[in-house]
């Protein structure tokens, strides 16, 4: 599914749209708050930013009552997009990520989810085409507008205190806790595999039980080892690729056979060897 890096990835990319007024809205009524379509149309984007694996486009309509305008956002109400398992977006006609790695690589109209014009409108080879589209044929995604959306720190910019405090007295095991989004947002199961893999820790191990040392090599390995799948592309470009999770793979660092283990029910792909 797609994790925060994807989501970082779109969020970038959206970041052309500042400025645009919407000029004509379509969503799927099955994933969307009652009158989405009214509120943005005419509004002005004024900024595209992320929370976790949620893009937020903020626009220049009040916020509503218990929103929380999250942190680097303009404080306007704002467009939430929700990726769930298989959900994708094109900016003016062009696919950031052409193809998710875990999803159909088809593309059809009737699982579009959401469709945004603009002015100025978007144009490709000539042809008009939306400005935001969102495709899903799985439709686990859903749209909101000024949710409230409450995650952890951010595993981008992840700092050593900031894992301590939020493992501070978690007995849960360590893999569990990181893809909890209210402990650290935008992990899934592909980046939280990678950063336990760099780190050196097996994911079953208990998050009381980790070393100082540990923890601090932990948020180390998600600022690095994220930034750079992030700058290859996503969280399918980590040393565990999805060839190796799927198959008997070797540790690319030395060679041991990888163990499956499930937590939480998610597959846990991690190297005997060097993670303990
Ligand atoms: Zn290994």
């Amino acid at each position: 599914m797609p994790e925060g890096l994807e989501a970082e990835i779109w969020r970038r990319a959206a970041s052309v749209l500042v400025g645009r007024r919407i000029t004509d809205v379509w969503c799927d009524p099955r994933i969307s708050p009652f009158g989405l379509e009214e509120m943005l149309r005419g509004a002005r984007i004024d900024g595209v930013d992320r929370i976790g694996k949620v893009v937020r486009v903020v626009t220049d309509r009040p916020a509503l009552d218990g929103g929380v305008p999250g942190a680097g956002s303009s404080g306007g109400g704002a467009l939430g997009l929700h990726f769930g398992m298989t959900g994708r977006l094109e900016i003016d006609g062009i696919a950031p990520i052409p193809r998710l790695e875990y999803a159909s690589g088809a593309d059809r109209p009737e699982w579009d989810r959401l469709r945004v014009s603009t002015q100025p409108s978007s144009m490709l080879d000539g042809n008009a085409v939306p400005a935001l589209r969102m495709n899903d044929p799985r439709r686990l995604g859903r749209l909101s507008f000024d949710e409230p959306i409450t995650v952890g720190p951010d595993a981008l910019g992840l700092t050593a205190r900031q894992l301590r405090l939020a493992l501070d007295g978690r007995t849960a095991r360590i893999k569990t806790l990181l893809l909890d989004q209210s402990v650290v947002a935008g992990l899934g199961n592909l980046c939280a595999d990678e950063v336990l893999f760099t780190a050196g820790i097996a994911p079953h191990r208990r998050a009381d039980e980790l070393a100082r040392s540990e923890v601090t090599g932990l948020a180390r390995a998600c600022r690095h080892r994220l930034r750079s799948m992030l700058a290859a592309g996503g969280s399918t470009h980590g040393v565990l690729s999805p060839a190796l999770r799927v198959g008997p793979g070797t540790c690319p660092r030395d060679g041991t056979p990888l163990a499956r283990t499930t937590l939480g029910g998610r597959t846990a792909v991690w190297c005997p060897d060097h993670q303990s």
